[in-house]
């Protein structure tokens, strides 16, 4: 079944095992309470080989995930780290995505999730430009989601969980029937928050806003490599609330996300940003950020993790 995008190896509980032997039992708890925690990692090629980028960031924002739902993760952040190089290099991958699961497995059949053993995976395949090859230069046509994200005290965004994406999936079905790439949600307050799979910036006289962690979003990797790089650009960033009309105003808007990258935004809502086209700002940041993950200059602290050193 494997296709040739896929690798040959996924990690199980610190064996690697076939693509097609990773299965699950249909009774298990996760199928039926959405109980798994996970993580979108990108592993770019660069002249030192593979590169996964800000892995350790990945992981312990996985071990947090977890640690909300009270899970103690079998493996340490250490052993995690150590299971994703060796996934990309065992499977002979340049580039690929990596996705770690952890979640409650088959063993009793009630809501109650604690009876049941953590299982913990590492898959990986091959991802280009998520949001379509042309995105990352012509930006993409998004709309305002009619569903809201979820409130800080029901699901909280800030666990990478699979129940979250139920709520993406809503975002995203409904941005796709209407014609649209992505949708962005608003919080419970009617406020920006963020996008089924990417975190939101925009900029208006030179200066980058992003919604906060209240904002009911996913403290995103990206998100803050990006709050890096213009900084060190020397733009000032701030993160505090954004009506949602302000984006119709904006200068730009863009996504960030692992797989989408930095995604320019030109319309919202059938409403043209800026120029319409991509701006200035979202393309030096562009730049620098693939200049980083190509390995074509120096990452910022250990932003790679070289798969072959
Ligand atoms: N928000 C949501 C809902 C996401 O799924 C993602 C992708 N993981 C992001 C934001 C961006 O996070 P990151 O930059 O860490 O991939």
């Amino acid at each position: 079944m494997s296709t040739p995008e896929t690798a040959k190896k996924i990690w199980h509980n610190g064996k690697l095992i076939e693509w097609d032997d990773a299965r699950i039992h249909v009774m298990s708890h996760v199928i039926h309470y959405a109980s798994a925690l996970f993580e979108g990692i990108r592993c770019y090629s660069t002249p030192k080989g593979p590169a996964i980028f800000r892995l350790r960031e990945h992981i312990q924002r996985l071990h947090d995930s977890c640690h909300i739902y009270r899970m103690d993760p079998p493996y340490s952040v250490d052993e995690l780290i150590k299971a994703c190089v060796e996934v990309v290099t065992v499977n002979n991958f340049k580039e690929c995505y990596l996705r770690p699961v952890v979640f409650r497995g088959y063993g009793s059949f009630g809501v109650n999730p604690l009876p049941n053993p953590i299982e913990t995976y590492i898959a990986s395949w091959l991802w280009g430009k998520y949001l379509g090859q042309e995105a990352i230069e012509q930006g993409v046509d998004v709309c305002t989601a009619s569903w809201a994200r979820m409130t800080p005290n029901s699901l909280p965004a800030t666990a990478k969980s699979a129940a979250n994406y139920m709520n993406s999936q809503l975002i995203k079905m409904e941005a796709i029937s209407n014609g649209f790439v992505e949708g962005i949600a608003l919080d419970a307050q009617g406020n920006i928050s963020e996008g089924s799979g990417e975190n939101l910036f925009m900029v208006r006289d030179g200066v980058l806003f992003t919604p906060p962690l209240a904002s009911a979003i996913l403290a995103g990797i990206t998100r803050d490599s990006v709050m890096h790089i213009a900084r060190n650009l020397g733009y000032e960033v701030r993160e505090g609330v954004i009506p949602r009309a302000s984006i119709y105003i904006a200068d730009e808007i863009f996504f960030t996300g692992t797989a989408a990258e930095i995604t320019p935004i030109r319309t919202v809502d059938r409403i043209k940003i800026g120029s319409g086209e991509r701006g200035p700002v979202t393309a030096a940041l562009q730049k620098e950020f693939f200049a980083i993950t190509s390995g074509e200059k120096e990452a910022p602290g250990n932003w790679l993790t070289f798969t072959s050193e």
